[in-house]
């Protein structure tokens, strides 16, 4: 409900959202986060990352630079007790919230209902493990806007590029380490399996960091944004290419005729193979971009035996 003093601010269609004296407009601030949590007798995992937010500056900062349409049809994994999802309903056509704990799956419609209930439509809840969904009720995503659970954070982002075609964008809220990684550059020491593989889907980019205290409980580590936008593979076999980079990395301190050895039949096989793909046998998986690895796995493995 709008109070007096304060405009109320409005969606992306300029449905009206609760405007509240302490600024949060309707988000959920520390106060609102404890009797959340008190009310569910919620004591949060480790195993589940569950760290909420409970920031209204933090939350409009993730929504902004998830640089939504109003035709967006977003998904969120971890809703939580819902601080970022009430933050993306204004701002998408709609969103599906997919979370684990049932607790805070069946909590969601109510949070929402109460503190924004014009938008109520806009939200589906999924209660399930996110890394085994394969399909989504109602219109293909096209944006992945997500707080992760940190230990599994690149699986299930991974797992959503690939099995969701239609998801355009991402931002994801990941731990500051796990950032760096995902958009380091071939040649950098950050560069890795995960910066490789979500090369494969998207151009990755780190979109700022995110202090410790915004979180409830706090972390004890520090965390960070990533903006992923979809575009074209490489030319070449997904899981041969991604056979071929958990090999490269697997023994990083080896060059890679050595490293995969194992991978091409032998290392002088493996040398064969990476001649023929323009790669020079002696470097470490390190140098090599997503583009090498595609060209590399689509070399003749019978020509190399
Ligand atoms: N989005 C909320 C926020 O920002 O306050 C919560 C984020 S918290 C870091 C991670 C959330 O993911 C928790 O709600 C946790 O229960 C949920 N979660 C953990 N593992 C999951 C999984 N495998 N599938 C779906 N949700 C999961």
């Amino acid at each position: 409900m709008p109070r007096r003093g304060r405009p109320a601010a409005s969606g992306s269609d300029g449905r009206a959202l609760s405007a509240t004296p302490d600024g949060t407009d309707g988000l959920l601030g520390p106060a609102a986060i404890r009797s959340l949590a008190q009310q569910l007798d919620l004591r949060p995992t480790k195993q589940l990352g569950q760290n909420f937010l409970h920031d209204a500056n933090t939350i409009r900062r993730i929504v902004r630079t998830a640089e939504l349409r109003a035709d967006d049809v977003v998904v969120e994994i971890g809703p939580g007790l819902g601080s970022l999802t009430l933050g993306l309903l204004p701002a998408a056509a709609s969103v599906t919230a997919v979370e684990i704990d049932p607790r805070l799956a069946e909590q969601l419609p109510r949070t929402v209902a109460e503190r924004t209930p014009a938008l109520a439509d806009r939200l589906s809840v999924v209660t399930a493990d996110a890394l085994r969904v394969t399909e989504l009720p109602g219109a293909a995503p096209t944006a992945l806007v997500a707080n992760l659970p940190y230990n599994i954070s690149v699986p299930v982002l991974l797992h959503w590029l690939e099995r969701f075609p239609s998801i355009r964008t991402a931002l994801v809220l990941v731990q500051l380490e796990v950032a760096e990684r995902l958009a380091a550059a071939p040649g950098s020491d950050a560069y890795g399996v995960p910066s490789v593989k979500a090369a494969w889907y998207a151009d990755v980019r780190r979109a700022g960091g995110v202090g410790r205290p915004v979180f409830w409980p706090v972390p004890n580590v520090d965390s960070g944004l990533v903006r992923l936008t979809r575009r074209e593979p490489p030319p070449g076999d997904r899981r041969a290419t991604f056979a071929a980079v958990d090999a490269a990395f697997a023994t990083r301190r080896k060059g890679l005729r050595a490293a995969l050895g194992g991978w091409a039949g032998s290392p002088a096989a493996a040398e064969t193979r990476l001649r023929a793909a323009g790669i020079d046998p002696t470097w470490r998986g390190e140098r090599l971009s997503v583009a090498d690895f595609a060209r590399l796995a689509a070399t003749d493995a019978v020509a190399a035996g």
